[in-house]
């Protein structure tokens, strides 16, 4: 039988961190970097923020687009976002993301209860998840620390192996997907993710099949394109238990084969 592995991203597919980022990355960039008080984040800085969420690929672009938001600068796609990122000195950049990271670490020291709270899984993830935690087959793959994410879970009542938890930072997924196939013999993975660009990496390597978790920071064109299957949070359950399954399947020539549910 084909020794199948699968791999979950965190922030978009298991936890919904949207607000915790908002709030890290807004006390990031005013209290630390920009040394101004704020007192509330401003709604409109909050819209913006969750607008362009789907464009975050790592700890330092949460800052990045909060400085982008503060000085009214506007972003539509993944590539303009890109491009405003590269005007970034890599000084700046790792500034970005030292301050990010120390602001975590700080609200979890100080106010461990509410950082938690700003942290909840999406509806319907926490069973499946407990059912397969055992599962030696099944990673959860993401740009976010693993002790945090391992934290995460247990706060939530599962109880996931930390050595299955994998951090991507210097070394793209699709790598770190590919060398887990070789060294634990794996034939094939599917990839569950929410930002397009890991999915469409991942491609290069034709043991890998990716998929869009369709309930993520996603952009409405990103559900449309036609070429990577979207996922139904009602098929959560049956991606990390059956397989191929039976609603969606690896779409050809840009035709959308997902059923409606
Ligand atoms: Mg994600």
């Amino acid at each position: 039988m084909t020794k199948r592995l699968v791999f979950l991203d965190f922030d978009g597919v298991i936890c919904n961190s949207a607000l915790e980022c908002l709030y890290s990355a807004t006390i990031a960039y005013y209290s630390k970097y920009l040394k101004v008080q704020v007192a509330s984040i401003p709604l409109v800085f909050k819209k913006n923020f969750v607008h362009y969420r789907p464009f975050i690929r790592t700890g330092e672009d949460y800052v990045v687009l909060a400085d982008l938001i503060d000085r009214g600068i506007e972003i539509h796609t993944q590539e303009d976002f890109d491009r405003k990122l590269q005007a970034y000195t890599a000084d700046k950049l790792a500034l970005f993301r030292e301050l990010f990271y120390q602001t975590r670490r700080e609200l979890i020291v100080h106010d461990f209860p509410h950082w938690m709270r700003l942290n909840p899984l999406y509806p319907g993830v926490k069973e499946p998840l407990q059912e397969v935690a055992k599962n030696p087959a099944i990673y959860i793959l993401s740009t976010k620390v693993s002790d945090l994410i391992h934290k995460i879970l247990q706060y939530h009542g599962i109880d996931w192996p930390e050595e299955r938890i994998l951090y991507s930072h210097t070394i793209s997924k699709k790598e770190i997907i590919g060398s887990v196939l070789d060294s634990k013999n794996g034939a094939e993975a599917t990839f569950l993710d929410d930002q397009l660009d890991h999915l469409r990496a991942a491609m290069d390597d034709s043991r890998i099949f990716p998929f869009l978790a369709g309930w993520g920071y996603v952009k409405q064109e990103w559900l449309e394109q036609g070429k990577i299957p979207v996922l139904h949070i009602e098929e959560f359950r049956s991606f990390l238990t059956e397989y191929p399954l039976p609603s969606v399947l690896p779409t050809q020539e840009g035709i959308d084969t997902l059923k409606e549910t």
